[in-house]
């Protein structure tokens, strides 16, 4: 059994404490709210009274913040503090230059690290099925493995320090640009006189096929788990889509990456986020598309 310290208890971080306690871990959980310290109590979490005490027992600390500098301030504050060889596993979804930053610190202090971003949302972390992108050296890969197990439905080594971060907004660009796709197809359908169930049999079964459409189809009737079935609730939220298109086109732009049609995803996320669709969720951007005017 190992001690594990979780830093950043909120919708994703707690149910994933909640499975490490499942699968028999000491966890010790530290958050700045306390209502999330008290969810975490009930989840049979140690909670503790600073991310120093947290850490300061364990052999594994996860973290699970809402952006790099969350992440940067905490590694600041806890490193010294950690057992020496202790493994240090950030699960943010956060941009890669302060991925690498994190592992140069923990590395300084002797630590292990891996950046380890997840997919899968609220309800792949609840189902311990959540796809884990891992960077790393091998040897912190293998330490981290067993302890993500828990928690994971896949777990991806996808290369050194910060690759696991490159391969989650790579994927999420993916998912922003499909999801606009498949809702232009269904906005344009509608007003050819095409059903969405007739275009949904048809591309679903051709070379339109997706996970945008045939997972998380956007209009209401053809997949029954679809957010657009149950009023546009998040699953996963246009201000976390648009926040991981801005992380692609940063990272696009550092490196001189052409990503046009990222950057128009990013466009139009900021334009569907602004007209107060922040805790929609993403694949809303249907509605907002059909209210568009053609120029
Ligand atoms: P959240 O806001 O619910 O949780 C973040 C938690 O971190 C909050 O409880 C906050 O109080 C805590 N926190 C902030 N600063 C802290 C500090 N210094 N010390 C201790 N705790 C601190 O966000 P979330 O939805 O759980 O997402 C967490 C991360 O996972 C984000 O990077 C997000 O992009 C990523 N992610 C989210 C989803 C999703 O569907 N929600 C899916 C995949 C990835």
């Amino acid at each position: 059994m190992a001690t594990v310290a979780f830093i950043g208890l909120g919708h994703m971080g707690n149910p994933m404490a909640a499975n490490l306690v499942k699968a028999g871990q000491k966890v010790l959980g530290f958050d700045i709210l306390p209502e999330n310290l008290e969810t975490a109590r009930g989840n049979g979490v140690d909670v503790t009274d600073s991310a120093e005490t947290a850490v300061a027992e364990a052999d594994v600390v996860i973290t699970m913040l809402p952006a790099g500098k969350h992440v940067l301030t905490v590694y600041e504050a806890v490193a010294k503090k950690a057992r020496k060889g202790a493994l240090f596993i950030d699960s943010s979804t956060i941009d890669v230059h302060s991925a690498r930053n994190a592992h140069e610190i923990a590395q300084a202090n002797g630590l292990l690290s891996v950046d380890a971003p997840v997919s899968g949302g609220i309800g792949g972390a609840a189902a311990g099925t959540l796809t884990f992108m891992v960077g790393s050296s091998a040897e912190a890969f293998a330490k981290a493995e067993p302890i993500l197990k828990p928690m994971a439905g896949r777990i991806v080594h996808c290369g050194e320090a910060g690759n696991g971060q490159a391969a989650k907004i790579c994927n999420n660009m993916i998912l922003g640009i499909s999801m606009i796709g498949v809702s232009e197809a269904f906005t344009l359908a509608e007003k050819l006189g095409l059903s969405h169930q007739a275009l949904f049999d048809v591309a679903s079964t051709s070379s339109g096929q997706c996970w945008s459409l045939t997972t998380y189809c956007p209009v209401p009737g053809p997949v029954a788990t679809s957010p657009a079935n149950n009023g546009y609730k998040p699953g996963f939220a246009a201000a976390l889509m648009l926040k991981d298109l801005k992380l692609s086109q940063d990272a696009a732009a550092s490196v001189g990456a052409a990503t046009p049609l990222g950057a128009h995803a990013e466009e139009l996320y900021a334009a569907f986020n602004s007209a107060g669709n922040e805790g929609s969720d993403f694949s809303g951007i249907v509605n907002f598309l059909r209210e568009s005017k053609r120029d």
